[in-house]
């Protein structure tokens, strides 16, 4: 899944989890519980989630190495807020070569910056995030454009990227990546 902070990567993870039956493997959720648990990755991690910046490459492609050859991952599995940078895309590609494995598709949820702040805001008020506050969710876009953006091309240049319109709600985006996945992967997922 990617897309900018608050495009709905979360919600629509883990709604495709439950219908295909795949783990969501979500590094921001996996950061947060290494914080949360005050591990050593977690304490060096801190720092760059409350400021809304990246956890350096190293550290974020250790933690997924080590979450992929858990056995729930064995049939398949959904990313979440990974890769972010391009050389993360590199060491997926690398680390998925090695199993003799690849992506099946990239989703792109693609939502306007006005509607994403807006929900950053909503989520702030909810779940009290501690990184959803106006000025950290400001960066938080700026990191996206300049870091994760570069992806769009790198993924649609393997012919793996599927962008989908990611303003309309939960019920109707859902359908859509249902299509996306029918046609890409062969699932079977828009057809009871
Ligand atoms: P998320 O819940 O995916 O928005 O992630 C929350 C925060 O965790 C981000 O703002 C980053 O600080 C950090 N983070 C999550 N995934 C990554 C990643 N792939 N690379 C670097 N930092 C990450």
């Amino acid at each position: 899944m990617l897309g900018p902070p608050g495009a709905g990567k979360g919600t629509q993870a883990a709604r495709l989890s439950e219908r295909i039956g795949a783990p969501v493997l979500g590094t921001g959720e996996l950061l947060a519980s290494h914080i949360a648990a005050g591990t050593p990755l977690g304490e060096q991690a801190q720092a760059c989630v409350e400021r809304g910046e990246l956890v350096p490459d190293d550290v974020v492609i250790a933690m997924v190495r080590e979450r992929l050859v858990d056995r729930d991952c064995t049939g398949g599995f959904i990313l979440d807020g990974f890769p972010r940078t391009v050389p993360q895309a590199e060491s997926l590609d690398a680390l998925l070569a090695d199993q003799r494995d690849r992506l099946d598709v990239v989703i792109e949820l693609d939502v306007d910056e006005s509607e994403v702040l807006a929900r950053i805001r909503g989520r702030a008020r909810n779940r009290n995030r501690r990184d959803d506050t106006a000025e950290t969710a400001r960066n938080r876009l700026r990191v996206f454009a300049a870091e994760t953006a570069p992806l769009r091309d790198y993924y649609r240049r393997q012919g793996l990227l599927a962008t989908v319109d990611g303003s309309a709600p939960p019920d109707v985006v859902s359908a859509r990546i249902d299509v996306v996945l029918d046609e890409r992967s062969g699932r079977n997922l828009t057809r009871p």
